[in-house]
């Protein structure tokens, strides 16, 4: 992908560019980014413009074999790693190493690479475990680094949420990282840094991104989507800056998650004071698992926040959705006004008992019954 192809950070791209036309690459860059502003984009345009054999305007070119090598993932001299889980095999192939992952890796970045850390694992077919960057995979990128280059220029290790990767790999990578030899780059990606450990943080040049502009946000999803100018704009504000949650939403479309879907049936039922549909909802939820239960309460939050909005008359910057208005419309003419500060205030305290393990059936029969009395 060339820099030209990039949404927003143009600041970071130039100085990536001049670093590359200077030879002054430093040797570990580390990207931080929120999830979905495009941290991948960036590194990849980046190597191609490295490898590219005939710049264009300040760009690679798109067409030299390195180029299409690069575009399509496969350079023999830029090696991937990300977390996997041994205990995941495909195909019987019980190597438990990364590259048996690769088909699938390739296939998510040019699908979407504002990908984040669920998503990788979804579809890598381990969702269901942790992944990690083993002791065996920091030996193999050693390895891979100390062949000399296939094609005689530089080679790169792309590493996908070092964050993930444990003590003991973190200390085997320390000093190839300090010193990973001539023409030898890494180039990590967190959105998490301060899980990293520091000794690999002081050895990297951090690069952070920052949220895309909501107006250049808006240009590329009228773009990108064919949405109008109302509704780009709508999109662009609710993500808060990153391309990957907004093609996200409207992947989603009008039709409202589960998580609202739960919460708006609490309120309701509390205002009718049905007692016994309000109970079921609270079973329900308590049997959900933690990560939706987490859901409920953040999507509860948010159905707050645009019913507080409205009541005060402010429906155009309550951001909701053309969909879920008139639900809205109809609740909020109906809610106590003191409410809104207090709900918040539960389902934030809820969101951290839910955190400190306590039994969700505790957690979700008191906030049932506070919005009960109160709403
Ligand atoms: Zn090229």
């Amino acid at each position: 992908m060339p820099f030209s192809k990039i949404t927003g950070h143009s600041a970071i791209i130039d100085n990536l560019r001049s670093m590359v036309d200077a030879g002054r690459m430093p040797h570990a860059v580390l990207f931080v980014e929120k999830e979905g502003y495009g941290a991948l984009s960036v590194a990849l345009a980046t190597l191609e413009y490295m490898f590219c054999r005939e710049h264009r305007e300040g760009d690679s070119c798109g067409v030299c074999s390195n180029c299409i090598k690069t575009g399509k993932l496969v350079h023999p001299d830029i090696h991937f790693t990300f977390p996997i889980n041994v205990s995941t095999t495909i195909g019987g192939d019980k190597r438990g190493d990364v590259e048996q992952f690769y088909p699938a890796w390739r296939e998510l970045v040019k699908r979407n690479p504002y990908f984040g850390e669920q998503e990788l694992y979804k579809a890598l077919g381990i969702d269901n475990k942790l992944g990690t960057i083993s002791v065996a995979e920091a030996n193999s990128i050693i390895r891979k680094l100390s062949l000399s280059s296939y094609e005689g220029g530089a080679r790169v290790m792309l590493v996908m949420f070092p964050e993930r990767m444990n003590q003991e790999a973190a200390n085997k990578l320390l000093k190839n990282l300090e010193e990973p030899g001539n023409g030898t780059y890494y180039f990590l990606i967190s959105h998490n840094p301060e899980r990293i450990i520091s000794t690999i943080l002081s050895r990297c040049r951090i690069v952070e991104l920052h949220p895309i502009e909501n107006g250049i946000l808006q240009q590329e999803l009228q773009r990108r989507c064919g949405l109008n100018e109302e509704d780009a704009a709508f999109r662009a504000r609710c993500s808060g800056g990153s391309l990957g949650k907004a093609l996200e939403l409207i992947g989603r479309g009008e039709e409202q998650s589960e998580e609202n879907g739960i919460f708006i049936s609490i309120l309701q039922n509390a205002l009718r004071k049905d007692l016994a549909s309000l109970m079921d909802s609270w079973e329900q939820i308590a049997s959900c698992g933690k990560e939706k239960q987490k859901g409920i309460c953040i999507e509860g939050g948010e159905i707050l926040r645009k019913l507080y909005m409205m009541s005060l008359g402010l429906e155009e910057i309550s951001y909701s959705s053309a969909g879920e208005r008139e639900k809205l419309r109809e609740l909020s003419g109906k809610i106590r006004p003191d409410f809104y500060q207090k709900g918040t205030g539960w389902l934030n305290n809820a969101l951290e008992c839910i955190e400190r393990n306590v039994n969700p059936k505790f957690i979700f029969c008191d906030l049932c019954n506070r919005i009960f009395y109160n709403i």
